[in-house]
């Protein structure tokens, strides 16, 4: 029986340990620190060996192939031991893939790809099929792949998961975006983490399609240094194409092998100009996989947004709260102050992952009134913007910032809290950081 060690017990870890159990293989789990008891009972249950609190490196590197989790980096010193003992390391996702013969659709970018991936699987639910949803959202792929039978998944991929993908292959993959992130855990070369974002296009072939947004420029010059044997298809706002999906004068313009869907682009429950490109991915892979025009039209008029992610929470004395946690890079919250249409009082800061903020601003100079820290350490934030807001102020508590901004908001402003950066240093997720700010909000 091979050995296969499973690194890090969280969804991900745990759902790809029952998967080698049920195949027979000799599974060990080991995590750095303590599992939950949910975990911990589901391990029990499948009779799965584990230790939490640290690893045994002699139990582990005595493995056939490791299972990593994708929190956990490969410089890590007992990674980095294995991969110089040559034991191969790859990701829940590609063990899983192995076992699993279902449709696979797979999403990754920088930004986009949770509201994407919901929205697609919403749609395929809404018109009947046998669909899962797995990845870096829900539950995990592995588990499913284990215990249940679905004809079709779709996926949300991070660039951590892709890193250790070999042999998986998608057959619809949409990459939607690439703007600098996680440079902290690339070297803080751009070039390795937007290689790691192609590997959602490897071992395609001519009768799968590549979905990719033409407008973005990282995407379009590694594209044209790489060869891509699916079938690409384009979205844009800039530019019309045939075979693809754009946008012209107020209208999203759909079309894949001689048969096309139209409609309004005010008609989209998912507004602002992201969400544009996030519903245009969604639409194509509707026509892609043959889903009716009335099918695809009443999921993108009736999927409301997936929260954290430009949330509108409350308005409290004429000033809108809205929650937009889910925004820890500088892209996303770029976008969402492009599509504000009042002054903001923006709620910025966490832990910094090598943020650039020059990008934004422009958009702070022309919307935002005030800037509300919310970190420990936020002298990047003062430093970037003090000639261009006249009032920055520092808070360390959701309920401080919530505070703050609503002194600073006057009637008709808007609060948006899209702190580009990780949650970490003060809060436990960009969930509770969110949850937290909404509770603040309900009790101005
Ligand atoms: P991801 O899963 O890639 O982090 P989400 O759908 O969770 O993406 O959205 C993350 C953040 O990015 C939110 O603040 C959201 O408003 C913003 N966003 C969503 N789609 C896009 C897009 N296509 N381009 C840029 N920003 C986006």
């Amino acid at each position: 029986m091979d050995r296969i060690v499973v690194l890090g017990g969280g969804e991900s870890g745990v759902g790809a340990a029952v998967l080698a159990k049920v195949k027979g293989f000799d599974v060990f789990l080991s995590d750095m620190s303590t599992l939950s008891a949910d975990y911990r009972q589901m391990l029990d249950k499948w009779k799965i060996p584990y230790e939490e609190g640290g690893h045994s490196w002699d139990k582990i590197l005595n493995a056939k192939e490791i299972i990593k989790s994708p929190g956990i980096p490969s410089t890590a010193p007992l990674v980095a031991k294995a991969i110089e003992m040559g034991i191969p390391i790859i990701s829940e996702i590609e063990f899983a893939g192995r076992w699993d013969k279902a449709k696979k659709i797979c999403i990754t970018g920088s930004n986009g790809k949770t509201t994407t991936t919901s929205l697609i699987y919403y749609m395929l639910k809404n018109v009947g099929l046998n669909v899962g949803l797995g990845g870096n959202i829900g539950r995990s792929y592995a588990l499913q792949v284990a215990t249940e039978h679905f004809d079709i998944y779709v996926l949300e991929l991070s660039s951590f998961q892709l890193d250790n993908m070999y042999d998986f292959k998608a057959d619809i993959a949409i990459l939607l975006n690439i703007t600098p992130d996680h440079l902290d855990r690339y070297g803080y070369d751009l070039q390795n983490y937007v290689n790691a974002k192609f590997r959602i296009t490897q071992n395609m072939a001519a009768d799968d399609c590549f979905i990719f947004c033409s407008d973005d420029e990282i995407t379009i010059k590694n594209l044209n240094q790489i060869v891509i044997k699916a079938q690409m298809l384009p979205i844009s706002q800039e530019k019309e194409v045939t075979e693809g999906a754009y946008t012209m004068g107020g209208r999203m313009h759909v079309g894949y092998a001689g048969d096309s869907y139209e409609m309004a682009v005010s008609d989209l429950t998912l507004q602002g100009k992201h969400n544009i490109y996030n519903t245009m991915a969604a639409a194509l892979t509707g026509k892609i996989m043959n889903i009716t025009n009335e099918g695809i039209r009443k999921a993108l008029t009736s999927f409301t947004p997936v929260e954290h992610r430009m949330e509108k929470v409350l308005s409290v004395g004429g000033v809108l709260y809205v929650n937009d946690s889910k925004a820890t890079n500088v892209n996303s919250t770029w976008y969402a102050l492009e599509c504000m249409t009042t002054p903001v009082v923006l709620i910025l800061g966490g832990k910094d992952k090598g943020n650039d903020y020059s990008p934004l601003f422009d958009l702070v100079r022309e919307k935002v009134r005030a800037i509300v820290c919310l970190g420990v350490d936020n002298r990047k934030i003062h430093e970037a913007f003090e000639d261009k807001v006249d009032t920055i102020v520092d808070t360390s508590s959701a309920a401080e910032a919530v505070q703050a901004a609503s002194s600073l908001a006057v009637e008709g402003d808007t609060v948006l809290l899209s702190p580009c950066c990780a949650s970490f240093d003060l809060f436990k997720s960009y969930e509770d950081r969110g949850r937290q700010f909404k509770e603040a909000v309900r009790n101005l």
